[in-house]
């Protein structure tokens, strides 16, 4: 265990506050990355008093389950015009960086007034490249971590709280969830 519920759910009502307080006056238009940010986004979205809009795009890597590199391929385009849009794009974790770079170079060409990124997690230790988000939930350890929308091999997406896979050999075919709050898988 990483994170527990309670405190995600107090985090995520920060974020919000703060989100609230620079947009105030404007209707920004959240854009959620699939599948990992669906959670995330939910949950942020529910909790701004602001009124909004929002899409999602998704984007994936190819490469093992827990070092994502390889060709990134957009999988599902936006389905809104940005077009003078304050944009905030919704991510589950940044990591190296690389998503949010690519998608920092791919949406000014639609204009939006303003872009923004916005993530539950990042891990400063693995960046690789310059994405800075300007709001962050909590930074955590390089550590491959599961639930509240993020998954192993597509599961653990629904965990309310945030785990660490337990480093153990061979690596990843028999990764475990380190704890989890009722003892189960
Ligand atoms: P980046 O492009 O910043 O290297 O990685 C972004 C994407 O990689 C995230 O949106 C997420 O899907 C995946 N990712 C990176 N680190 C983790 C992790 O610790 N756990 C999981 N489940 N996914 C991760």
């Amino acid at each position: 265990m990483l994170i527990e519920e309670t405190e995600i759910r107090q985090r995520v009502a920060e974020m919000a506050r703060r989100i609230e307080a620079d947009y105030e006056g404007r209707e920004p238009h959240f854009v959620g990355v699939l599948k990992g940010a669906a959670i995330f986004h939910a949950d942020l979205v529910r909790e701004l008093s602001l009124p909004l809009t929002m899409d999602f795009v998704s984007i994936s890597s190819y490469g093992p389950a827990t070092s994502p590199v390889g060709p990134l391929s957009l999988d599902k385009d936006l389905e809104d015009d940005i077009e003078g849009k304050d944009v905030i794009l919704v991510e589950d974790i940044v990591d190296t960086g690389r998503t949010a770079t690519f998608l920092f170079q791919w949406l000014p060409a639609r204009k939006p007034a303003s872009l923004r990124l916005c993530a539950l997690l990042s891990k400063p230790d693995r960046r690789v490249f310059p994405a800075h988000p300007d709001y962050v939930g909590f930074d955590v350890p390089d550590r491959f971590v599961v639930g509240y929308g993020l998954d192993y091999n597509q599961m653990y997406r629904n965990l309310p709280y945030i785990a660490a896979l337990r480093r153990s050999r061979p690596e990843p075919s028999s990764a475990h969830l380190e704890h989890t709050a009722t003892g189960e898988p």
